[in-house]
């Protein structure tokens, strides 16, 4: 994608794993830079390097004509986005107001609401791929909202993105990403049983593996997980308590529409044993060592 106006004053919301990676390839491509992280040691680095670095989701929000926050789950989002404090109160009218995290259906349609109250242009754009491609700029934004707000947001989205895919009005963006992830997180399940009943039956483990990921059942999430279970670092690029929360977001937004996700209801309680287990802040793919446990129990 390519630059097509010039830069605008952007605030990045949430320092954590993709948004550090967000906020690092705007400081590089030269843009005027505000962030804000509810804990502010995350935020000192961006100081170092020429960011300005707000009080509040509010003072980002008022320096800014284009606001995207990447926080954890909905109770974050409301967390940067609402109250005395929150961007809303501080975003100017006719801001581009960006919110990217993966979140439920239900509070991103409450948000755009609050958003068009205060006269604001709301996406919500959240993005495919990790830590790397928001490190790299190789994300890709899964966009709803106008066409017009998408227009106005496209010189940051071409810095951050490979690609912004207009999927409809608002919402769809989200809709999209929940539905990826559901697949995402019901193929990571079963992988990790599949590698639990691969140890349980004596199969050595390399060649089992190999078969899989170089078979049918050898998708991009399969793959990524069996390299990191082959190495044995499960140091979070996409930590496991977000893919739950994905999970989760995905079975509440299709019961709406009267769809029961029961793969995705099994998937689910697969990651919730995970995380009882002490697994949620490692990475999603260690959901395989909590499969493994439960075969030897
Ligand atoms: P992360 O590293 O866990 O960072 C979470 C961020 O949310 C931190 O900045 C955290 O602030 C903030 N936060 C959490 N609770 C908050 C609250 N109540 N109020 C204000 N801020 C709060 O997460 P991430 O991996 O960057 O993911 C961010 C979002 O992108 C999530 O919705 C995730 O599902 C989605 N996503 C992630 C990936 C990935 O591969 N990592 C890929 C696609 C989409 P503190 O530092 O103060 O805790």
């Amino acid at each position: 994608m390519s630059e097509t106006m010039a830069q605008p004053r952007v605030a990045i919301l949430g320092l954590g794993i993709m948004g550090t990676g967000m906020a690092n390839r705007l400081l590089s491509a030269g843009f005027p830079l505000t962030v804000y992280n509810r804990n502010r040691e995350k935020s000192a680095p961006f100081a170092d390097a020429g960011a300005f670095v707000a009080e509040s989701p509010r003072e980002a929000a008022s320096r800014s004509e284009i606001i995207l926050s990447m926080v954890g789950d909905d109770a974050a989002s409301r967390g940067v986005w609402l109250g005395e404090k929150g961007a809303l109160a501080g975003a100017r009218p006719n801001a581009v107001l960006i919110e990217s995290s993966t979140l439920s259906g239900a509070w991103i349609q409450e948000l755009a609401a609050k958003a068009a109250e205060r006269g604001g242009r709301f996406l919500d754009a959240p993005v495919t791929g990790t830590k790397p491609h928001a490190a790299s700029g190789e994300l890709v934004f899964l966009v709803g909202g106008s066409a017009e707000a998408l227009d106005a947001a496209r010189p940051v989205f071409s810095v951050l993105g490979r690609d912004a895919v207009h999927l409809g009005p608002v919402g769809s963006g989200s809709l999209m990403k929940l539905i990826n992830n559901f697949v995402c997180g019901v193929q990571a399940a079963s992988f990790a049983e599949a590698v639990a009943m691969i140890d349980a039956g004596g199969l050595d483990r390399a060649k089992a593996v190999s078969i899989l990921t170089g078979g049918a059942p050898g998708s991009g999430i399969v793959k990524r997980m069996a390299d990191r279970i082959a190495a044995g670092d499960f140091t979070p690029n996409f930590a496991l308590r977000w893919m739950a929360k994905d999970i989760g977001y995905a079975i509440d937004d299709a019961s709406k529409n009267g769809i029961s996700l029961q793969t995705a209801a099994a998937a689910l309680s697969v990651f919730k044993q995970a995380i009882s287990e002490g697994h949620g802040d490692e990475d999603f793919s260690a959901v395989s060592n909590s499969s493994k446990k439960r075969s030897n129990s």
